[in-house]
């Protein structure tokens, strides 16, 4: 069973808000029992492999006005070290940074894999034309775009801007851009993210922070919105190990080829499609052109 972890985090506790810290220190077994050495890269590495896993992003998170300042520049230096398992991706502030777009293709020239957005720790809505040249830096380089899709327990974050709707825009105007929903609308926006998944070849779901047993009835039916899912584990702040999770998720009686896709092919095509031109491919082929049959076609135009 081959997995790769599409939503880590490193483990930076001075770069966190203390609320942030303390949330993840409560829940996370991995920090209890490991620790600083959860910050060393290598070790970092080594146990994400004792858990099963290939290959994991890793995110930064550059939310001062929330949950912390997780910066970029730490989380290229943190992948360096573990090339081979771990992917860095970028993190800019759409409302803060002077400079966004400019900051975004410095990190992709210094090998981000990808970028992750907050809406609602950052406060803006994704299909606002200040954030589009984010995605076009991104669509240029054949890079995924992450964005935060559902509830938080952060203090102050604003839940407004997660809503999926926002997503139907930038899947248009970007139809080449792999577009992943982290947290497939965790709360509040499940059958939205399912819809849009479905709807949009280029929109995908990620599992992250959703307890894997629950994915059945948060995502009914089931089968085919899991052909738009892709592994995430939000490790370390999670209260059981991403392997775990992955065995949790192998149990729920997917075909075989849907959940090979779910826990390791989906990412690695939208992640390898880097090397290729552009993301092109990943919308035409891995995406649902001739309709999952049990969910009903849309007639209407
Ligand atoms: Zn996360």
């Amino acid at each position: 069973m081959r997995v790769l972890d599409f939503h880590t985090h490193p483990w930076r506790p001075a770069d966190l808000a203390a609320a942030t810290r303390a949330f993840i220190e409560d829940i996370s077994p991995a920090v209890r029992e490991h620790g600083e050495r959860l910050s060393d890269p290598v070790y970092a590495a080594e146990l994400l492999r004792a858990e099963g896993i290939e290959r994991a992003v890793v995110l930064p998170e550059h939310c001062p006005a929330t949950s912390g300042v997780v910066r970029t520049e730490a989380v290229l230096a943190h992948c360096a070290a573990a090339p081979d398992v771990l992917l860095p991706f970028a993190s800019v502030d759409p409302v803060s940074d002077p400079d966004p777009p400019a900051l975004l293709r410095d990190y992709i020239a210094a090998g981000a894999r990808g970028l992750k957005l907050y809406p609602s720790y950052q406060f803006f809505y994704p299909n606002e034309p200040r954030v589009y040249p984010l995605y076009e830096a991104c669509a240029e380089a054949g890079l995924p775009v992450l964005l935060h899709i559902g509830s938080s327990v952060i203090p102050g974050t604003r839940l407004k801007y997660c809503d999926p709707i926002h997503l139907d825009d930038v899947a248009v105007d970007f139809p080449t851009l792999p577009i992943v929903m982290a947290h497939g609308g965790r709360g509040y926006w499940h059958a939205e993210c399912a819809f849009l998944a479905h709807h949009h070849a280029n929109v995908w779901i990620d599992v992250a922070g959703l307890v894997p047993e629950q994915l059945p009835r948060l995502f009914p039916p089931f089968e085919p919105v899991a052909e738009k899912m892709l592994f995430g584990s939000d490790w370390p702040a999670m209260p059981r190990g991403p392997g775990a999770n992955a065995e949790t998720i192998a149990g729920l009686g997917l075909p075989a080829a849907t959940l090979a896709g779910l826990l390791h092919d989906n990412a690695a095509a939208i992640l390898d499609a880097t090397a290729r031109a552009g993301g092109a491919e990943i919308a035409t082929s891995a995406g649902n052109a001739s309709g999952p049959p049990e969910l009903p076609r849309t007639t209407d135009r």
